[in-house]
């Protein structure tokens, strides 16, 4: 096992990292930029190291400054979290080139799964359902032809794009070009390449999505599903596990489907196989996602498994824990993503200083977060600030635990998505459990109107 972890990330998921590392007797090592000095994971660690400026580029995204870090101090892996350098192919390469064990898979392994649209063709050969779609990358005057083809609405997508950028929607033919360049311009920007495909949009499909984990022995498992279909601007803010939709059946069947997507590309450790869905319960892949996942503990609530754990493991050279006979998924669990951004304000960025905090707690109740009285959120980086997962025996066990969750929760400085995930609970859509990626976009001004006070619902309504 490893002796000493490096985790270049911040925020709650360094913090989760670093928890799974102390119960493994494995010491961290932290890195943080000058604007996280008083962050929680610094004081976690067994020790850390300052890595440069606020700027991601100049820190958290800085490989040379993390590679320095890790050989200085002695680290023999590295633990991306999710965002930052964790699908980035050559951080993977260069740390294996330095005998330092990236917690993921190699470089090869990310150019086919993070390059979207190479992952689509290779899913393709597989056998696994895509959605149609342009053979590879495309320019724009390739893509009008491909999108004329399949038929409007199109989604003209970038190969490297992630977190919801570098995509748009387009209804007509006389939008294409635009709305490509915009896209395009959009991923140059964030993360630096303009190859573009184009997908057939599947009109207010469902986001079901599929954790799979591989050891370096080649054996394969997955560990359920996540409906992840509350989302604002292609970007997740509920998800729960198991998803109400699925019928064994066919929960069997994208299992499998993700199963050999994960060996289909030769997968090592922790990843996400990500399917759209029509009502029909037809399904398309979309993307793989090769990291640890935002939303992976309702996964760990249902499955009772710690996935980071697991993941070092595997990393280490073991062999996975668990076979897929038994996986089973126990009750149900639901997240909500506290964000500092305000709803009433087009969700802009609310940062600001946390002048007092309550976590909920009690029976089924779970908060990832990195966040303490007196800490600000930074302006620099991502704006979640907190999960609150609630687990229950059933559907509605969850739902009320976590509407109870939210009432206790205080998170006084800033605005948040607190009041926002709360309303969701008590919408009658989604309380019946048969929502789509349109529910926020369709239900938000309702939403907004609403107030807390006698929002209470008939539980008899809750699908189990
Ligand atoms: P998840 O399904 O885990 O939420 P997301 O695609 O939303 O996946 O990304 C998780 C986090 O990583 C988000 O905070 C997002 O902003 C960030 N992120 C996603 N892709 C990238 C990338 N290529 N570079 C930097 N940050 C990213
Ligand atoms: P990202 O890398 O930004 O997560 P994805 O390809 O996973 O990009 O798409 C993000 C979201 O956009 C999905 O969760 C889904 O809501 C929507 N989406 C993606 N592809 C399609 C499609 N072909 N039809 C309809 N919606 C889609
Ligand atoms: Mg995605």
């Amino acid at each position: 096992m490893f002796r000493r972890i490096l985790i270049a990330n911040r925020g709650e998921i360094a913090v989760r990292v670093i928890r799974a590392c102390r119960e493994m007797e494995i010491e961290t090592v932290a890195v943080y930029s000058s604007a996280d000095a008083d962050a929680l994971h610094v004081q976690l660690a067994t020790r850390s190291v300052c890595i440069g400026p606020p700027q991601a580029g100049q820190s958290y995204l800085n490989m040379d400054a993390i590679l320095q870090v890790a050989i200085a101090t002695r680290c023999d892996a590295i633990h991306p979290g999710y965002g930052f350098l964790s699908e980035n192919d050559v951080f993977s390469d260069r740390c294996a080139a330095e005998g330092i064990k990236f917690i993921g898979p190699t470089g090869d392994v990310i150019r086919q799964m993070g390059n979207k649209s190479a992952a689509r063709s290779l899913m393709q050969k597989s056998g696994v359902p895509v959605v149609p779609g342009s053979d590879g990358n495309v320019d724009i005057e390739t893509g009008a032809v491909i999108a004329a083809k399949i038929g409007y609405p199109v989604l003209v997508k970038a190969s490297a794009g992630g977190g919801g950028r570098g995509m748009r929607r387009v209804d007509k033919p006389e939008d294409f070009a635009a709305l490509f360049a915009e896209a395009q311009s959009e991923t140059m920007t964030n993360f630096g390449d303009d190859k573009m495909y184009v997908e057939k949009l599947i009109v207010n499909p469902h986001h079901i999505e599929f954790q799979v984990m591989a050891d370096s022995k080649g054996n394969v498992v997955h560990f359920g599903e996540r409906e992840c279909s509350i989302q604002r601007k292609n970007q997740k803010l509920m998800e729960e596990s198991p998803s109400h939709l699925l019928t064994p059946e066919v929960r069997a069947a994208m299992g499998d489907a993700a199963v050999t997507a994960a060996r289909a590309a030769g997968y090592e450790g922790a990843g996400t196989i990500e399917f759209v869905m029509d009502d029909d319960l037809h399904y398309y892949f979309i993307e793989m996602n090769t990291r640890i996942q935002v939303e992976h503990p309702v996964t760990e609530m249902v499955c009772d498994v710690d996935l980071v754990r697991e993941q070092i493991r595997v990393a280490a050279g073991l062999t996975l824990a668990y076979k897929q006979a038994d996986i089973c998924q126990r009750g149900w669990a639901i997240e909500c993503r506290i964000n500092a951004e305000d709803p009433m304000n087009g969700f802009r960025p609310s940062p600001g200083k946390t002048n007092f905090l309550h976590f909920p707690g009690g029976c089924g109740i779970r908060v990832e977060s990195a966040l303490y009285v007196g800490y600000n959120p930074s302006p620099f980086y991502d704006s979640m600030v907190a999960k609150v997962i609630a687990h229950g025996a059933n559907r509605l066990e969850a739902i009320q635990r976590m509407r109870r969750a939210l009432e206790e929760i205080v998170i006084d400085g800033y605005p948040t998505t607190v009041e926002l995930c709360y309303l969701i609970l008590h919408d009658p859509v989604f309380v019946r459990g048969n929502y789509n990626t349109g529910f926020l976009e369709s239900e938000m001004d309702e939403l907004m109107k609403w107030n807390r006070v006698g929002a209470g619902l008939d539980p008899i309504e809750v699908n189990q």
